[in-house]
């Protein structure tokens, strides 16, 4: 049985480590140590908190073990981020803008950022046979005592069998809820 402090750093799950964890391929596959995070966010800044476990890669998917998932917290910052420079050129060249955009340059400012955001991360999808261009397995939700401790984490996987192999190796831990395994296709 566990005990909450093992959770705190490393997760102590047994993982089949004969198949990729992204694609599922059984071949040049190794062991790699991988960082999984915990970012909550509040209204100003967040806290992260970082557990590790090793999970099998592919030599074309190991890549895929540091990018972490970006929230829709992120995306939207980015947005904002791209927003200003827009602003500014509508601001520089109003006069040269037709009228419609002229009195509506929040609008041709917003637009522009929204969709070159969009288009940024429509590329970052994974190619098949890979199930994700970031982590395969990732923190989707951790569990927290009142005392601070993990008791527990939801793990998510983009790769179905490879999270049934994980579920079926660790059902002592699926019992206790100290681990919650998610299926999440992207
Ligand atoms: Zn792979």
């Amino acid at each position: 049985m566990f005990t909450p402090r093992e959770l705190l750093k490393n997760l102590p799950f047994r993982i089949p480590q004969d198949s990729c964890c992204n694609c599922g391929s059984t071949e040049n596959v190794f062991r790699t140590e991988t960082e999984l995070k915990d970012i909550s966010y509040f209204v100003i800044g967040g806290v992260e908190r970082t557990l590790k476990i090793e999970l099998p890669f592919c030599n074309n998917c190991e890549r895929s073990a540091l990018r972490f998932r970006k929230n829709i917290l992120i995306k939207c910052l980015i947005a904002f981020g791209l927003f200003w420079p827009f602003l500014g050129l509508s601001l520089i060249y109003a006069n040269e803008l037709p009228r419609f955009l002229a009195n509506n340059m929040i609008l041709f400012a917003a637009l522009p950022a929204a969709l070159i955001t969009s288009l940024y991360y429509l590329t970052r999808r994974a190619k098949a046979p890979a199930t994700s261009f970031y982590q395969p397995v990732f923190l989707k939700h951790v569990r927290y005592s009142t005392r601070g401790e993990v008791k527990g984490v939801a793990l998510g996987f983009t790769n179905r069998e490879f999270a049934k192999r994980v579920a079926a190796l660790n059902t002592d831990f699926c019992e206790a809820r100290a681990l919650i395994i998610v299926i999440e296709q992207t």
